[in-house]
């Protein structure tokens, strides 16, 4: 008989820093500066790690039981979804763009939200920031994971899905997302977490989410509800983690002030250029809408984030430097984000439209000073062209984009919506773009790491984007078509117009349903 050992049962807070801040030891073969060698290059001073207060408090055996719970209900839902052909059962076929959107855009950067918290966990000396970090690490790679798996299925029924990861390295629009990521893990660990822990997590992600996840409840996506459902608790504690990580870094020196101010101000504009995206999804891609962009920037940045930076003002933290342009930006952003896809609807990899007349009535509602008076006529204007015997117009020739931000100059100068905002400046004799003062800004202050970027529209007139047997020096009389099947987009069947798409076709074939469902809110 064995003899029964007797098991010292630890409370639940003894056990958690045991299993946490108990693992950890100080190096002796080699000195602890060398093991972290990452952790003090960015400046920041931090003089006593235990001060950092835990923002988890899970202990990872805790963490895998209740992680698996949330497998199990998704998954279920997801299967129960496919099984009933609910990709069918959406409010109309327009709305899979928002969903190509997504996993063309957004999941992706899960893996490399992945990847940054693996690799800026390990630098930091501190176990409690080191714990948290990989368990993050472990959720976004889960959020790759389930992301994938609630949105694939739609993959049988529709175009424009099949090559996401492809895709995301390669096409113009997607590099918005993949730079912002890319900046912030070549930064430092502690950048890395002001970039995307704070900025990201905790000041914006209200904006990426809210919009998409109560998009696909409104629009009958049940699959994609309940990923964000899933996503939801992780996401609550990546905020803390976003919160707990500046406070820290701003209680333990004085001298961490300016840098994190730098970064706050840098990350931010870099998130809200990046949201761009989002915003147009909002107002123009959701058959059955929400609420506007401008509502949602209202409520989530205006007075949730204001608030955020009163607090923060006591160390002497002020609101971002593009805080200002921002706020007004949300009278336009989307519109011009949408004008700007429907003429490269031939290079991009969803569909666009022309809004029908109740929801451009709805645009003129949510944005009276704007929406009327500068993009609501040049919509018309293109839908009549459709129509006629010019037909659908498509922009050849290839926009500029940002340097930094890598969207496509866009942006009108703040005050004026009439004079498209450009911004140059000049390093080692070249010549360097941008859509702003901001973009310029974070430019300049790093310029040898921003001048390395891949720009998608440079890389095209360079050569670099045709398929092997197509001669970059004369690419044929379209040259554009050649680079969409160099990205391995089916020109025509992933993407232009949607009134003469395959989706709709289909849609409409197997769901039955000729007319998509009422709009509004
Ligand atoms: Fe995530
Ligand atoms: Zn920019």
């Amino acid at each position: 008989m064995d003899t029964r050992v007797v098991k010292k049962k630890l409370g639940l807070k003894e056990r958690y820093a045991a299993m946490t801040r108990g693992l950890h030891w100080d190096t002796t073969y080699q000195p602890m500066d060398k093991v972290f060698p990452y952790d003090k290059y960015e400046g920041i001073k931090i003089h006593d790690w235990d001060k950092w207060e835990d923002p988890f408090r899970l202990t990872m055996d805790a963490y895998w039981k209740y992680q698996a719970e949330k497998e199990k209900k998704l998954y279920a839902v997801i299967e129960a979804f496919a099984q009933s052909h609910g990709e069918l059962g959406v409010t109309d076929a327009r709305y899979i763009n928002a969903l190509k959107l997504f996993i063309q855009g957004v999941t992706p950067l899960e893996y490399y939200a992945h990847r940054g918290f693996a690799h800026a966990g390990r630098q930091f000396t501190g176990a409690g920031a080191r714990v948290a970090s990989q368990m993050q690490a472990v959720d976004e790679l889960r959020h790759f994971q389930t992301e994938t798996h609630a949105i694939s299925h739609y993959n049988k029924y529709y175009n424009g899905m099949h090559n996401a990861n492809h895709w995301f390295d390669n096409v113009w629009y997607l590099s918005v997302p993949k730079s912002f990521f890319e900046d912030a893990y070549s930064g430092g660990p502690f950048e890395f977490l002001t970039a995307v822990s704070f900025s990201f997590e905790y000041v914006l992600t209200n904006l990426l989410f809210v919009p998409f996840m109560s998009g696909a409840a409104h629009n009958g996506d049940l699959s994609t509800v309940t990923f964000g459902f899933s996503a939801q608790s992780d996401e609550s504690r990546h905020m803390t983690l976003g919160i707990e990580c500046i406070k820290f870094m701003l209680e333990q020196d004085p001298g961490n002030v300016p840098i994190v101010q730098r970064w706050m101000d840098k990350w931010f504009w870099r998130g809200y250029r990046l949201l761009t995206l989002v915003a147009m999804m909002q107002d123009y891609m959701l058959p059955k809408r929400v609420m506007s962009w401008k509502e949602a920037w209202e409520m989530y940045a205006e007075s949730n984030g204001g608030a955020l930076f009163a607090d923060l003002a006591r160390y002497g933290i002020r609101k971002p430097k593009g805080w200002e342009d921002a706020c007004e930006g949300k009278d336009h952003i989307s519109h011009q984000a949408w004008a700007t896809f429907y003429q490269y609807g031939h290079a991009a990899a969803f569909h666009t439209w022309i809004p029908s007349k109740d929801e451009l009535d709805w645009l003129s509602s949510k944005y009276p000073d704007t929406f009327q008076r500068h993009y609501r006529a040049r919509l018309e204007h293109w839908g009549e062209q459709a129509e006629g015997k010019e037909g659908r117009w498509y922009n050849q020739i290839l926009p500029m984009l940002c340097q930094v931000c890598q969207v496509p100059t866009l942006f009108t100068e703040p005050g004026d919506a009439t004079e498209i905002a450009l911004r140059e400046t000049t390093y080692h004799g070249m010549k360097y773009h941008f859509c702003s003062d901001h973009c310029k800004e974070i430019f300049e202050h790093e310029p040898k790491k921003y001048v390395q970027a891949w720009i998608p529209v440079h890389q095209i007139y360079q050569g670099s984007c045709y398929p092997d047997e197509i001669n970059p020096a004369s690419p044929g009389d379209s040259p554009v078509r050649e680079v969409i099947r160099y990205y391995g987009i089916n020109g025509g069947e992933d993407n232009g117009e949607f009134s003469s798409s395959e989706d709709r076709q289909h849609f409409r074939q197997w769901s039955g349903r000729m007319k998509p469902q009422g709009h509004g809110e």
